[in-house]
């Protein structure tokens, strides 16, 4: 039997995603934010690029404003509505203590008790290989999370009012090769295949197939394999780091 995944923790109101682009919370986890939206909890996402570098056949200073405004929409329909962008440049981003200033100041404006972000390792499982800014911007999430509640690392946040916040509780990581916790998404796989379709100009430049019958299968398909390690519901995966 395969082995079964634990329920995410619910004893938290709020939550702040951490992703490197446009695109990547709606190819999976924002069916965890619209169930995560019914039960009442709050959730900010923070993207570090705008995306600019994603559409082949588009140059990146017309990508930028429209991938942000696919992303607004797309954040809107599982029910966010704080949205940041901290212009990093896409494709280049560099892990350091710039990053994690970037981010643990953000954890600091927004006290979440959840931080969410996406695969940080490496591979997506076997070899097929993760791109550098995921992998940049999962591991200093991770760092961040600590760092954001340590008044000595980064002193000058707090001259700027952003004062040390050590409430972060768990970091879930998104597509993680290795999961070990889940979320029920039934009800939510709708409103996360909507929320994916508004990144119309990314898909259409992406494939030559019906873009809601992409992103459902997308969607689907993926619950429905995480389903099998937790109990048979449509579910979402995190690979869970307590703090
Ligand atoms: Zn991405």
């Amino acid at each position: 039997m395969t082995e079964q995944l634990q329920a995410m923790p619910t004893d938290w109101q709020r939550a702040l995603a951490i992703v490197a682009h446009p695109d990547d919370l709606e190819y999976g986890a924002a069916a965890a934010v619209a169930a995560w939206g019914d039960e009442g909890k709050e959730i900010s996402y923070l993207l570090v690029t705008r995306g600019e570098a994603g559409i082949d056949s588009l140059d990146p200073v017309e990508a930028a404003p429209l991938r942000e405004q696919e992303q607004r929409a797309g954040a809107a329909v599982v029910g966010v509505t704080t949205v940041e962008f901290l212009d990093h440049r896409d494709g280049v981003i560099e892990y350091g203590p710039a990053l994690r200033r970037d981010l643990a100041g953000a954890i600091r404006r927004h006290r979440p008790e959840l931080v969410v972000t996406m695969n940080h390792h490496d591979t997506w499982g076997g070899t097929t290989w993760n791109t550098p800014d995921h992998r940049a911007v999962g591991r200093a999430t991770l760092d961040a999370a600590a760092d954001a509640g340590n008044r000595w690392i980064f002193p000058e946040l707090a001259d700027d009012g952003l004062l040390p916040w050590d409430g972060v509780r768990w970091v879930a990581v998104a597509a993680s090769p290795l999961p070990t916790h889940a979320v029920d998404v039934t009800g939510a796989l709708d409103r996360a295949v909507r929320s994916l379709l508004e990144h119309r100009t990314y898909i259409a430049a992406l494939t030559d197939e019906d873009p809601e019958s992409y992103c459902r299968a997308f969607v689907e398909q993926a619950a429905v394999e995480a389903g099998a390690r937790f109990g048979g519901r449509p579910a979402v995966t995190f690979e869970l780091f307590p703090c």
